[in-house]
């Protein structure tokens, strides 16, 4: 069920959770600002998801409230995990949904990383 985008953060999220290591995922990349996990209901060949350490709801909450160094460090992680699973020469996918229009199930800020498979057009 989407959720309200613009309510507080809840730390029981469940990336919360990964992030703290308590519920599995398969982790595919850390560093300082972000992790990345695989999807546990893939809609593409390859399907990851990237997480900030920092607890923000949504890009909404992002791009107001986090520090430079925080957007940094999250868009360079986006850009090494894609490049780490080979692909920027075949090309992919980055979606962020927000609030109840964009489908935004997980009240947690993360970016999708779909590819490994010619993907469409942009929406179904
Ligand atoms: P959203 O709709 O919020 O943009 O996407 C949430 C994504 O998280 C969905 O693609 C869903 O399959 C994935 N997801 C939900 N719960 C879990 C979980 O416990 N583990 C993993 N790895 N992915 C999850």
């Amino acid at each position: 069920m989407p959720i309200d985008a613009t309510r507080p953060y809840d730390s029981d999220n469940i990336f919360a959770r990964i992030l703290r290591g308590e519920i599995p995922a398969t982790r595919v990349y850390e560093d300082d600002w972000a992790i990345a996990f695989e999807d546990i209901n893939p809609q593409a060949e390859i399907h990851t998801l990237v997480v900030p350490k920092g607890e923000y709801v949504s890009w909404d909450d992002f791009s107001a409230k986090a520090s430079d160094a925080e957007i940094a460090g999250f868009v360079r992680a986006v850009g090494t995990v894609a490049r780490e699973k080979g692909l920027v020469e075949p090309g992919y996918r980055l979606l962020a949904n927000v609030g109840a229009h964009g489908g935004q199930e997980v009240p947690h800020l993360h970016v999708h990383i779909f590819g490994g498979q010619p993907l469409g057009r942009m929406i179904a």
